[in-house]
């Protein structure tokens, strides 16, 4: 069937779905669920045939509850946030990213027989202000930039391709705003988000980051004060507490970005951490596993079997539909079985350095390619981003997806077999030295993810890129037995 949308050009499409959204605002701001109802009434009559009906019917029971969780976390949020960082976000997100960008990665992967992603995250720059221990940015950052054009191709790019959302990590991103801005204004149809140390947000960026509406943030942070100004410097943690103050005032979707490791797994998951980021405004907290990339990275801060279990039970407490709490939590460790398991190699995802290459991963520092002399789907069928879309799933068990943690032993042959070399510009590490780290990690975790595994509820099925046409690793038959 037809949906209102095959009728129209893309861009008499944004313009009809902009316009509907209007109205629907204007009763968000009387009566949230009347306003989001309507809201979900267009998304369907445009978007009906990317999404199935049961799932416009599941949201449709969400909204009509007004005691249900995630409806009262939405409406807070609805009044908070700026009208048009609202509007912005769902034309992007929602109308660009998920419905148009989905269709034409679909086909795209079809087309080119390879990963096409659906979002892409760069490096600004390695640069930053802040002096971290054991981080070298501060020195010799500097040297490291991908200019405003390199940035700007690569978005151009991807749009051809369908990817309509782009993160920047660093160094410190926001050393570059005033390119960040500049790309924003440009791409106004896309949707962007900064990682962020939060110490360079000030008012004057806060204003600009209401008037493009389509940049969002997630703000580093370690624990509470003692411990998190332990590694990143006196006076760092009041900062990001400012940087919330002045973000909330303004509008913005922000929330956190929490490595946690052996010494603050139980701090950052705990009902007074997570208050105060609910009292600061957040949105969502996304939980990072620590990972030992670099010849530095110290091993023994990798969470214990025990942690890490703990961690799945906690995260998903924490954003159950009953109870927990008014924040959305993600943990990229161990919410595999959502997503199909590693989503690196350009699957849903990559990661491009400030030196600009294009590394499967921002914790995999291992390439072939460099965006300066290869087009995007050139990055996308070099063969160590084809040696991950032969291979993944790398685990049929998505509480060990990934082929360097839990599995190192994919990671040794695909970088050896596909003749990748370290991308660490300042101290290149082998993958064999990267791998022996996670070998006694991934040993340990095994039996324990075997046993949660097996008492999951909800296994989505598997999938496989498998292509009769390429040969298939013989590690991933084994795995899988
Ligand atoms: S390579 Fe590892 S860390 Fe990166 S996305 Fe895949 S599973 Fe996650």
């Amino acid at each position: 069937m037809a949906t209102t949308m095959d009728t129209l050009s893309h861009k008499a499409q944004r313009a009809a779905f902009g316009v509907a959204l209007d109205m629907a605002l204007k009763h968000i701001e009387k009566d949230t669920s009347k306003g989001l109802l309507d809201v979900l009434d267009i998304s369907q009559k445009f978007m009906g045939d990317t999404f199935k009906k049961e799932t416009f019917e599941a949201i449709r029971a969400y909204i009509s509850n007004p005691e249900n969780k995630w409806m009262q976390f939405v409406d807070r949020h609805l009044h908070r946030l700026h009208p048009n960082v609202i509007k912005t976000t769902a034309l992007n997100l929602g109308f660009e990213a998920a419905f148009r960008g989905t269709k034409t990665i679909r086909k795209m992967r079809q087309e080119h027989h390879c990963n096409i992603p659906w979002l892409i995250l760069m490096d600004p720059t390695a640069a930053c202000n802040m002096r971290c221990t054991g981080c070298w940015a501060a020195e010799y950052g500097h040297n490291h930039n991908l200019t405003f054009e390199q940035m700007d191709d690569i978005i151009t790019q991807g749009k051809e391709l369908g990817i309509y959302f782009y993160m920047f990590t660093g160094g410190e991103p926001l050393v570059r705003k005033k390119d960040i801005l500049r790309l924003c204004e440009k791409h106004y149809d896309v949707e962007f988000h900064s990682f962020t140390n939060s110490t360079l947000i000030d008012e004057e960026f806060c204003k600009e980051c209401v008037r493009v509406g389509n940049l969002s943030f997630s703000l580093s942070l370690e624990g509470f004060e003692e411990a998190n100004d332990g590694r990143r410097g006196a006076g760092h943690f009041n900062n990001v507490m400012r940087a919330m103050d002045l973000m909330n005032r303004y509008g913005l979707i922000y929330g956190t970005s929490v490595c946690y490791t052996r010494a603050n797994a139980e701090v950052v998951t705990s009902d007074e951490f997570l208050d105060l980021e609910i009292e600061k405004g957040c949105m969502f907290s996304w939980y990072f596993h620590f990972m030992p990339t670099g010849n530095g990275a110290s091993p023994e801060l990798m969470p214990t079997p025990e942690q890490r279990k703990y961690m799945i039970k906690r995260i998903r407490e924490i954003r159950a539909n009953e109870g927990g709490k008014q924040i959305y939590t993600m943990d990229f460790q161990n919410d595999g079985e959502f997503v199909g398991g590693c989503i690196a190699g350009g699957r849903n995802y990559f990661h491009i350095n400030s030196n600009g290459d294009a590394e499967p991963c921002v914790f995999i520092h291992y390439s072939n390619v460099n965006i300066k002399d290869h087009t995007l789907l050139e990055v996308l069928k070099s063969p160590l981003f084809m040696a991950y879309h032969r291979e993944q799933p790398f685990n049929r068990d998505h509480l060990r997806p990934c082929p360097m943690l839990e599995n190192p032993q994919m990671l040794r042959k695909m970088v050896e077999e596909s003749g990748a070399h370290s991308t660490d510009m300042e101290s290149p590490e082998s993958v064999d030295h990267l791998c022996a780290k996670c070998d006694d990690y991934a040993a340990a975790w095994a039996p324990v993810a075997k046993e949660i595994w097996a008492e999951q509820k909800h296994k989505k099925p598997s999938y496989t890129n498998y292509d009769p046409a390429q040969e298939r690793g013989v590690f991933q038959e084994k795995i899988d037995t």
